[in-house]
């Protein structure tokens, strides 16, 4: 729902400003039209679903995945496609993968979303968007800004939406944002965000020229800087960042690569999710007893990781799958 819109309609009606606050508290808890939110008169329920289009995206296509994970394309109003992903898991967790971009200008060479065509920012009320067309399923209760995009090019409305995720369930404890490292969004994040909103990094590498090859973006900000500012982050708010590491056969997977990456790390501020590779193209993913050995040198230099459950994969919504142009 056009939340701007919403506001303008509403005082342009002369309606009080809690009417505002009215329509989204109905829409966070699910509703699926106006003609549900019985505390607003029926006339003013008329003229929001003629004025107001209940969403900002339009359906385009729904898969399910044999686990239950549930994949959707989406489309803005101007045409640009919008993936997102509510995974469910056996101990109640239902957790939704957003997407901050359509698209992503950073070109990740592991990244399906990387190499389709960069649309343009989403806005805060087409990144809720998503999360509501899940909350009218089913209870949500986790968030991860992990879908297409990297959402501190996006810093405002990637915000402006966690900030309005409790009203769905999501708290900030259970909401977590992934970047690669864009330091600008990084600083204003530790400086700005008081909420227990969680941090994860993608380091992917700490060697530096692999880094580079894998990420681009890494030239641009390279990875000794990015972990300083993690650093500063537990400082200030004394919470752990998650660092991912997806597992790529050959490339960044060896022993060797293991050790590199807990010299950088510290087993204070970081944590390490090792991410099971889901091939879409270029790679191949580690196996398993190769992920195991990556883990064991990680607990040797004690720093705590695990390995990631892979929801999603028959239906390309796993981690580093979205993308609906290829
Ligand atoms: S991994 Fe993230 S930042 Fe890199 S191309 Fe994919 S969506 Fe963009």
């Amino acid at each position: 729902m056009d939340l701007a819109l919403l506001d303008r309609t509403l005082s342009e009606r002369g309606e009080p400003s809690y009417r505002a606050r009215q329509v989204w508290e109905w829409t966070a808890r699910g509703s699926a039209s106006y003609g549900e939110m019985t505390t607003l008169a029926k006339p003013l329920r008329t003229v929001l679903a003629e004025e107001v289009p209940f969403s900002t995206l339009e359906v385009v296509t729904e898969r399910e995945a044999r686990d239950g994970t549930l994949k959707v394309l989406f489309r803005t109003h101007d045409g640009h496609p919008v993936e997102a992903v509510l995974m469910c898991y056996r101990d109640g967790r239902r957790s939704l993968c957003l997407s901050s971009q359509s698209g992503c200008p950073l070109t990740c060479t592991f990244c399906a979303t990387g190499t389709m065509r960069f649309g343009r920012n989403l806005n805060a009320s087409e990144i809720l968007d998503q999360a509501l067309h899940f909350r009218r399923i089913a209870p949500v209760n986790h968030a991860v800004y992990m879908g297409m995009g990297e959402p501190f090019l996006n810093y405002a409305d990637v915000i402006e939406s966690a900030r309005r995720l409790p009203d769905l369930g999501i708290t900030p404890r259970r909401t977590t944002i992934s970047t690669v490292g864009w330091m600008p969004g990084l600083s204003r994040f530790v400086d700005e965000v008081d909420e227990p909103i969680r941090l994860a990094l993608s380091i992917h590498a700490a060697d530096p020229e692999l880094r580079s090859e894998l990420m681009p973006v890494n030239d641009r900000y390279p990875l000794g800087d990015v972990v300083t500012e993690c650093r500063r982050y537990f400082e200030l708010r004394r919470r752990k960042v998650f660092v991912e590491y997806v597992m790529l056969a050959g490339v960044n997977d060896s022993p060797a690569a293991a050790r590199a990456l807990a010299a950088l790390l510290d087993s204070r501020t970081f944590k390490v999710n090792l991410i099971p590779y889901n091939p879409t193209g270029t790679f191949e993913g580690s196996s398993r007893q190769t992920i195991e050995g990556f883990k064991r040198e990680l607990d040797r230099a004690r720093i705590p990781a695990t390995v990631r459950l892979t929801r999603g994969r028959d239906i390309e919504a796993a981690c580093g799958q979205l993308a609906s142009v290829r």
